[in-house]
């Protein structure tokens, strides 16, 4: 049993590195806090987590590029969705529910497809259609009107349609890590390129102010969180893995990334995981530190622990086991990474099981490790 945990968590950790697409997310209680609902019927109501997809492109092209999921994946992936009990809502609805000014419905999901590919149209939509499902689009506007890219009349046809449009930037940068072209003229307009003229853009298009961004690749840190919301954008979405709460920061929102041959069985696992809370982390979410680091220590909610089988905690960097030590008395763990961590950027993923063998928890954070400055240096 216990092999057999370890064995689909490495494989979840394996599906979280595919490609450039750095990693998987945690929450923490940062920044700006979400107002406790205020009405009673909501705060009954409010979903116990909330998963959000994330989808790149459709077709048949899985084999070559893992970002193609195909026709016959996504239909399945909606039966999934559907015989879970899962209903599909926007952004809007969202932050809504988040607000307090309109009622989740009782399982609430999000679909979102990122950069804007054209194939969303003439593969995903009429799926979608049959289903009566609901999805957010995050485009980054340098892609579209190009030859493989939605048309911003396309954009606005979806809108009619009752799909939603968010940002994904203007040229899909690293937004925790420019060029030093991109840099040159200081990280200031380096966010106005990227976050505010984008987000100018599709409201001209749209004819409204945007709800949501989708940081590129994944990538932000603490610094790009704050720009995105200075830029006026009220949900900010990673591909840190997991599902989100009403504790789950704005800026951090955690998505679940579904490529080419994932299994039933692994998406109904990503769609069902629950929010990890952690007391206290050394390593902090979207933050930037010096390397190197050797490990880092968590203090464990005491209130959720409580329901928690302390043989499961499973600790991973970068997709990689860590050694962990559990202390009982002290509700904490200490997990060393396999190497000491001395530059780049990673996910540290922290998952366990409640004592009944029937939930699972997660919590994921990227954390940016700068070289160490040499002794004596320049
Ligand atoms: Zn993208």
């Amino acid at each position: 049993m216990q092999k057999k945990w370890l064995a689909l968590m490495m494989l979840i950790a394996a599906l979280a590195v595919v490609r450039g697409a750095v990693a998987q997310t945690g929450n923490s209680s940062t920044a700006e806090a979400v107002p406790a609902a205020s009405a009673t019927t909501l705060t009954a109501a409010f979903p116990e987590f909330i998963p959000v997809v994330c989808y790149h492109r459709f077709g048949h092209y899985g084999a070559k590029d893992p970002y193609f999921v195909t026709p016959e994946e996504l239909k399945q992936q909606f039966e999934i969705i559907k015989s879970e009990g899962f209903t599909p809502i926007t952004t809007a609805a969202l932050k809504a529910g988040l607000d307090g000014t309109k009622p989740f419905p009782e399982k609430p999901l999000l679909i979102t497809i990122d950069d804007g590919y054209a194939d969303f149209v003439n593969i995903a939509q009429p799926i979608f259609k049959e289903y009566g499902y609901t999805a957010t689009l995050f485009v980054y506007i340098h892609f579209i009107d190009s030859k493989m890219g939605l048309s911003h009349g396309q954009l606005q046809q979806l809108e009619k349609d009752g799909f939603e449009i968010g940002s994904h930037s203007w040229t899909h940068p690293k937004l925790t890590k420019p060029t030093p072209a991109e840099a040159a003229k200081g990280m200031a307009a380096f966010y106005q390129a990227e976050l505010n003229a984008p987000y100018q853009k599709l409201k001209e298009w749209l004819g409204h102010d945007i709800i949501a961004l989708a940081y590129p690749y994944g990538l932000w840190d603490t610094d790009s969180a704050k720009a995105a919301q200075e830029a006026g954008y009220q949900l900010m979405f990673t591909v840190d893995q997991g599902t989100n709460n009403a504790a789950t920061p704005r800026e951090q929102l955690k998505r679940i990334m579904i490529v080419h041959k994932t299994s039933d069985k692994m998406f109904r696992y990503l769609i069902n995981d629950r929010p990890l809370k952690l007391a206290s982390r050394t390593l902090e979410p979207g933050q930037h530190i010096t390397g190197p680091v050797e490990s880092v220590t968590l203090t464990i909610d005491p209130e959720q622990s409580r329901e928690l089988d302390p043989k499961s905690w499973v600790i991973l960097k970068g997709g990689i086991k860590c050694k962990s030590a559990y202390d009982a008395a002290q509700q904490k763990i200490i997990a060393t990474f396999a190497q000491p961590w001395t530059h780049g950027t990673d996910a540290v993923m922290v998952v366990a099981r409640d004592k009944a063998q029937q939930k699972h928890y997660k919590e994921t954070w990227l954390v940016h490790v700068a070289p160490p400055v040499p002794e004596g240096g320049k």
